[in-house]
């Protein structure tokens, strides 16, 4: 394992074990719980959008799952809060494309920036909906979507 690698396991590692944001907030204006059924991690997300300017203020979770899951959710919830709307999108369809970019290919760091710590996940085909979970979720929420995700295929 490369020396960035192991560096990426350590941030991955840091965020499951100290995961950001997590815990049910006081208010929050949408609320969605997602499903990983094949991996069993259960995640309820508390995201309070700014209708108006059309900006997250705040992203919360708690639930439970495998250290991928809550990781992520982790992170996400750390990098995404305070976006506008179409910025979080943006984010969320770049880590959706990182993870399905097959393992051989090379990720471009430029483009995917902070998110190049969840490369490694394209190793372990079965983890993918794990790390996407969450951000399947927010997508919904911004979406407008509904208020429960299930990851199936
Ligand atoms: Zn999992």
């Amino acid at each position: 394992m490369s020396d960035l690698q192991s560096l990426y396991q350590e941030v991955i590692l840091d965020h499951s074990r100290n995961p950001r944001h997590f815990g049910k907030p006081q208010q929050w204006t949408h609320h969605i719980r997602g499903q990983n059924p094949l991996c069993g991690d259960e995640i309820d997300l508390y995201v309070t959008l700014d209708e108006e300017k059309q900006v997250i203020r705040s992203i919360h979770f708690d639930g439970q799952g495998c250290s991928i899951s809550i990781a992520s959710a982790s992170f996400m919830a750390e990098h995404l809060s305070g976006k506008s709307r179409t910025e979080a999108l943006t984010w969320i369809q770049r880590f959706f494309q990182m993870v399905k970019t097959p393992f051989t290919e090379p990720l471009n760091e430029e483009e995917y920036g902070d998110l190049i710590v969840f490369g490694g996940v394209r190793a372990f085909p079965s983890r993918v909906k794990c790390a996407t979970l969450a951000w399947h979720a927010l997508e919904s929420v911004l979406k407008g979507e509904g208020k429960e995700v299930i990851t199936t295929e």
